[in-house]
């Protein structure tokens, strides 16, 4: 399995909660940024002599913000280095507000089949608090458009834990969002990152979050919700139609290889993760100059490539192969942890099947101090 990660790391503002390498207002030409980005993937294609690629993901930021003239030169571009699977998936990351219905026929007519649109909350105080530049009704317009499209793959991301937020709020939310029965749902817990506007909130004591036991609340309401409209979890976070799964972010949790183009942006092949600069107007200069972009770079040794492979695998719902581990790493999950699986084992927070090692339902509930033991 092969993946491409391209990023596109403007946004209309900042949301106070985000840690992405995502700029607003920056005063950039944007044309120049898509010809340094086609520079670079053009410069991986001569390097791997067109690899097969079985998704593509425009991600960032918001690529949305460009043209949609400037995602099909930049998709174009692909199809000309790369060879695509027949089935290749290949997801745009959407923000309502950005979109309308010729923005999103384009992308369509284009060859994207996956839109990926961040609603976040339908709720229009969470989506202040949130400092989102959209509302509820321009995120309901902007799916139906997506419908209309004739996109059959259209997922949404929402957030929970967010300030202010009640189980009542996330309830209606995630009821009036099913209802319009996406195929892919991604829910994750606000997190409060260093560095953002919201951990000066934080440390301020200006930021109510919602307590644990609301938050686990919400959990137990998300997994039966999406259960009920024939979403099935496969990740901690993410739940699908059958089907319908996100085959780039899959890759991710197996820990697969994946190249990646674009200021800030993160590739991993055989077991170098290499990071690109974060400023956009560095990224081009450097690639007009034919200098790297590459500004950190890491190759894990085999134990601690083993562990990473263990803990992204266990965020999926079918677990970690045992097998496939050991073939990749000549190391076996049960010796290898030892008495800290069994330890996990004996209080049912991980099981082990013929195959696979996978948590259990109350480990998925805890699983940050699951994956703690086993890192
Ligand atoms: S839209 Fe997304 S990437 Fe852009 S600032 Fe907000 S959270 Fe960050």
């Amino acid at each position: 399995m092969t993946a491409l990660y391209i990023h596109i790391p403007f946004c209309q503002s900042k949301c106070p909660y985000c840690s992405f390498v995502s700029f607003a207002g920056l005063e950039i030409d944007y044309d120049r940024y898509l010809q340094a980005v086609q520079s670079e993937i053009v410069f991986i294609s001569e390097k791997l002599q067109r690899p097969l690629l079985r998704s593509v993901f425009f991600g960032g930021g918001t690529p949305t913000f460009l043209k949609s003239s400037q995602i099909s030169d930049l998709l174009e571009r692909c199809r000309l280095l790369f060879n695509f699977d027949a089935s290749v998936e290949i997801s745009v990351e959407a923000n309502p507000g950005t979109v309308d219905q010729l923005y999103l026929d384009d992308l369509h007519r284009m060859g994207v089949n996956r839109i990926s649109i961040g609603i976040q909350s339908l709720s229009d105080m969470e989506l202040r608090i949130l400092g989102r530049s959209h509302d509820r009704v321009q995120a309901l317009r902007a799916f139906e458009q997506a419908q209309s499209a004739g996109f059959e793959n259209i997922s949404v991301d929402f957030m929970y834990g967010v300030p202010e937020q009640t189980c009542e709020s996330w309830k209606r939310s995630l009821e009036t969002i099913l209802a319009y029965y996406p195929q892919h749902l991604s829910c994750y817990q606000l997190t409060v990152e260093a560095g953002t506007v919201f951990s000066q909130w934080e440390a301020a004591g200006k930021l109510r979050t919602p307590d644990e036991n609301v938050i686990e609340q919400m959990d137990v309401l998300t997994r039966d919700l999406c259960q009920r409209f024939g979403l099935e979890q496969y990740e901690i976070s993410n739940f699908a139609v059958p089907g319908k799964e996100c085959r780039h972010n899959i890759n991710y949790w197996l820990n697969g290889d994946y190249y990646a183009a674009g200021a800030g942006a993160v590739s991993c092949i055989a077991g170098k993760r290499e990071r690109r600069e974060a400023d956009p107007l560095v990224y081009c200069r450097l690639m007009e100059n034919s200098q790297g972009v590459i500004v950190e770079s890491e190759r894990l040794k085999n134990e601690a490539s083993f562990r990473e492979s263990v803990v992204m695998g266990l965020r999926m719902v079918a677990g970690v192969s045992c097998q496939d581990l050991y073939a990749h790493y000549g190391l076996g999950v049960d010796e290898y942890y030892g008495e800290s699986l069994d330890w996990l084992k004996r209080n049912s927070l991980i099981e082990r099947t013929p195959s696979h090692l996978r948590l259990t339902a109350r480990g998925r509930q805890v699983a940050n101090s699951v994956m703690a033991r086993l890192v």
